[in-house]
């Protein structure tokens, strides 16, 4: 993400990012089980980079760029992606927050 000054940001926010962004890079989804140990890896199902899918309505997105939802912490000034959005849920679920990225 390009620098910007934490207070001009507000705290949540729409970040578009090419559908190559290292966030869609070498994903898994991992099977587990409570050990003794606490949870114990059982298999590994690895994610195609290409494979982008709408976390709200489980769409696959082909477009070029993809909206993260950002959530900034301003205290730590710490950022967290929860979800991957098509166009027409961004603009269903989330019009109201600003874009960054276009
Ligand atoms: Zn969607």
């Amino acid at each position: 993400m390009e620098k910007k000054d934490v207070n001009e940001l507000p705290s949540q926010f729409i970040y578009k990012v090419p559908r190559t962004h290292k966030i869609f890079q070498n994903r898994s989804i991992k099977f587990g089980v409570f050990g003794k140990q606490g949870i114990e890896i059982t298999d590994v199902c690895p994610i195609p980079n290409n494979e982008i899918i709408c976390d709200w309505c489980n769409t696959p997105i082909t477009d070029e760029k993809i909206n993260l939802v950002v959530h900034l912490d301003k205290f730590s000034s710490k950022t967290l992606v929860d979800q991957a959005l098509c166009e027409r849920c961004k603009k269903k679920k989330y019009s109201e927050l600003i874009v960054i990225g276009e």
